[in-house]
């Protein structure tokens, strides 16, 4: 069994180690890979059985430790395949590595250094190569895809002999042309962003931005260092939303940062409101070993940090009910993930929800469906094939 990991909070590190100790009670032989690899020591102190630790996009790492492991019979179609570790209809597409940004509770840059752009057009040939294996949904991740090319100036690149630059809205063109759902992670809501949204309401890409806002008091984003102030956010979700009203926008959000009062927390909870976001992560801060704001004054207490999170996630949870029970009597596109569970397009696979019909329906994993919905929780849709 493979684990993919998180080391980006610890909140993250405490959630993969133990999701490495599920795999290992349920398989017995597991392969540690992601960001935490980096932290080798960390997993074998805590989990000596691991067959293997490698670092984050290893992906020849991964499977030398597989093939170290399982050896398999020499099969001269399949061993020129590329591998992917996600289930066959949907993969995520990595566009850059590293960041420029330097938020202070984030250890990303020191591991992975200033950001690097892909060439536009590598990226494309392997956005081509996996809807061609049947991929029906690309991820397209990155630290930030909004900055995306910003390191190589937006150079021109060639897709297919077509002058192109290496800029986000261009790349969106390019990728909305394969006619597979593109989901945008990572997104902050710099004014170029804006350029994307029209792709979206002409059902290009899909309509959904992640976009990690993780605070909104202008105070604790600027001890953050947040990229993008709090101050225009909510304009800009006001002008996407007027462009393509059936925009879902997913966020993170991280309570009890060093010196967050009760009035931080009050602006934050208001923002929630006034943005009405579909859907929403919220951590309690944890200091990473390395990071700058571990020398941040007034650390909140677990108590509070606790607190302010389940009151938190009560308010998301409201609106969120009420958001998904406007879509009751509506028929929805989802992407099926296995018999009578699948996606809409306001779900990405692992962190949203999920629309459940009928199993009897026979649609099997990868293929689309038409599902009227007929009942709404907080977090996920029940409805029957149309
Ligand atoms: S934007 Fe901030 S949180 Fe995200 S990877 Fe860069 S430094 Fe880390």
């Amino acid at each position: 069994m493979i684990v993919n990991t998180c080391g980006f909070i610890d909140a993250a590190v405490a959630e993969s180690l133990d999701a490495i100790g599920e795999a290992l009670a349920e398989n017995g032989k597991v392969v540690v890979t992601g960001c935490l690899g980096v932290k080798n020591e960390l997993i074998r102190k805590n989990h000596p059985a691991v067959l293997a630790v490698t670092g984050p996009h290893d992906t020849p790492a991964v499977m030398n430790a597989v093939h170290a492991h399982l050896p398999r019979p020499h099969d001269p179609y399949t061993d020129l395949a590329p591998v992917r570790l996600t289930p066959p209809h949907y993969a995520y597409l990595k566009i850059s590595e590293g960041c420029n940004h330097r938020c202070s509770f984030c250890i990303i840059p020191s591991m992975r250094g200033d950001l690097v752009s892909r060439p536009i057009g590598e990226v494309m040939q392997e956005a081509e190569r996996l809807v061609s294996s049947g991929v029906k949904e690309l991820l397209v991740i990155s630290q930030d895809t909004s900055a995306y090319g910003v390191d190589v100036k937006y150079r021109t690149g060639f897709v297919h002999g077509k002058p192109t630059k290496t800029r986000m809205k261009e790349l969106c063109d390019e990728l909305g042309d394969l006619g597979v759902w593109i989901r945008l992670h990572y997104v902050y809501p710099y004014p170029h962003v804006d350029d994307v949204i029209p792709l979206m309401a002409e059902g290009k890409i899909l309509p959904y931005l992640d976009v990690p806002f993780q605070h909104a008091s202008p105070r604790i984003l600027r001890l953050m260092k947040r990229p993008a102030s709090a101050e225009k956010v909510l304009e800009r979700i006001r002008g996407w939303r007027s462009i393509c009203p059936d925009i879902a926008i997913r966020s993170t959000f991280i309570v009890g940062f060093p010196g967050e009062t009760d009035s931080d927390f009050s602006q934050l909870l208001d923002f929630l409101e006034e943005a009405r976001l579909d859907r929403v992560g919220c951590f309690e801060y944890s200091p990473v070993e390395g990071a700058a704001a571990n020398a941040l004054p007034d650390p909140v207490s677990d108590e509070i940090k606790a607190f302010r999170k389940e009151k938190f996630m009560k308010v998301q949870e409201k609106i969120s009910a009420r958001k998904l029970k406007s879509r009751i009597g509506k028929t929805i596109r989802v992407l099926v993930d296995e018999p009578g569970v699948g996606r809409s397009s306001a779900d990405a696979p692992e962190i949203d929800g999920l629309v459940y019909f009928e199993k009897s329906s026979g649609i099997e994993a990868g293929h689309f469906a038409g599902v009227r919905i007929e009942r709404a929780d907080q977090h996920d849709l029940f409805g029957r094939i149309a």
